[in-house]
């Protein structure tokens, strides 16, 4: 049985408890929602969450060792473990005197950019008109009139409320985010009759990005801080989805470019300087004498430029020859020559080169 835990830790199966916890430390902090990492991933993190659960209790990795998840499944799941990712990234994170409060977070946004192969192939600043939630300027975004305050009551200025939970092994303490203030310590003495306490209203806006050279079909970029505001908490985040428009001449494939040219029949038998679509302009690209119809020549570094790291891919062409339909009487003549099958070993082409020379 694949020992799914174990791999998404990163730890073999007879790993010590010091191990799986500094295995947990590292990619929790790589994947954590909030962490400024490129990896950050929700879903990841979950699972690295469950994987934790299990393993760090001798109890539950025995039973998954033996039964797999559905051992550790039937028993009443997470009891002993974390409630959620803010107790558990004060566990780990935040540590002593000095909690860290994981704030709350706005709604992202969400941009769908459209580009040509071009722009992929150049960067692009594409501008869109967005609607979304800003912080209120008549009360800067507290949500009171005038911006007058009263401490909260509930958590009497404080911020965060205590709760004892009792689990199978006893009585936890866990420290939330009061609800009622949302940890700022401080309620409205009366909403603020723009935004109705909310301490945002809805803006129609203009926002400006940058979109990178060399960027994908499908590919998601994340500007941090752009997505919706909310009152007491950070903003989330705008997502740009990007999606490069097909080319008439050129297909993509990572970062190289196919296209096919069409040549005649005397430049493919004598050699020619053909003109090749790319994404900006045209290339030239020497076709060797005797060149085959569908043979594929390569101009090297033609292609979409590379994200990671420098230089382009490559650029492949394919080369259609095209059969003349209409030849005057010295043509037929000439051609008349060829009226034969190829000898084996040869093709049509090295045969009408041999002819030639
Ligand atoms: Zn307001
Ligand atoms: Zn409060």
């Amino acid at each position: 049985m694949a020992k799914e835990y174990y791999e998404l830790l990163g730890v073999s199966e007879d790993a010590s408890q010091e191990e799986i916890k500094k295995a947990y430390r590292k990619k929790a902090k790589k994947y954590h929602p909030d962490s400024n990492s490129e990896e950050a991933d929700e879903e990841k993190f979950k699972k690295i969450n469950k994987a934790y659960q299990v393993l760090s209790d001798e109890e539950k990795r025995k039973k998954y060792d033996r039964f797999g998840k559905q051992g550790v499944n039937a028993t009443g799941s997470g009891a002993a473990g974390f409630s959620n990712f803010e107790d558990l990234f004060n566990t780990f994170f935040g540590g002593g005197g000095r909690r860290r409060r994981r704030q709350k977070r706005g709604q992202h946004l969400k941009v769908e950019a459209e580009i040509t192969l071009e722009e992929a192939y150049k960067g692009v600043e594409k501008t869109y008109e967005v609607t979304s939630r800003k912080k209120c300027e008549e009360c800067n975004g507290t949500g009171a009139e005038n911006g007058d305050t009263k401490t909260c009551p509930k958590c009497d200025g404080r911020g965060r409320v205590e709760k004892v939970q009792r689990t199978l092994f006893g009585r936890q303490r866990t420290v939330t985010q009061c609800d009622r203030c949302g940890g700022s310590g401080n309620i409205p003495k009366e909403k603020c009759s723009s935004c109705d306490g909310r301490g945002v209203v809805e803006k129609q806006e203009k926002i400006s990005f940058e979109i990178p050279k060399g960027v994908h079909n499908g590919q998601k970029l994340r500007l941090k801080g752009k997505g919706h505001e909310i009152k007491d908490g950070r903003p989330g985040d705008l997502y740009v989805f990007v999606r490069v428009k097909e080319h008439p001449d050129l297909q993509r494939k990572e970062n190289d470019l196919f296209t096919t040219i069409k040549l005649g029949i005397g430049d493919a038998v004598l050699g020619a300087e053909a003109e090749v679509p790319t994404p900006d302009s045209t290339a030239k690209l020497k076709v060797p004498r005797g060149t085959q119809p569908g043979q594929v020549l390569r101009l090297k570094n033609k292609g979409m430029p590379k994200q990671k790291g420098s230089g382009h891919g490559d650029l492949y062409v394919k080369v259609d020859v095209e059969i003349p339909e209409d030849f005057d009487e010295e043509d037929r003549e000439f051609l008349e020559k060829f009226r034969r099958k190829p000898e084996r070993s040869k093709t049509f082409f090295e045969t009408v080169k041999d002819l030639i020379n």
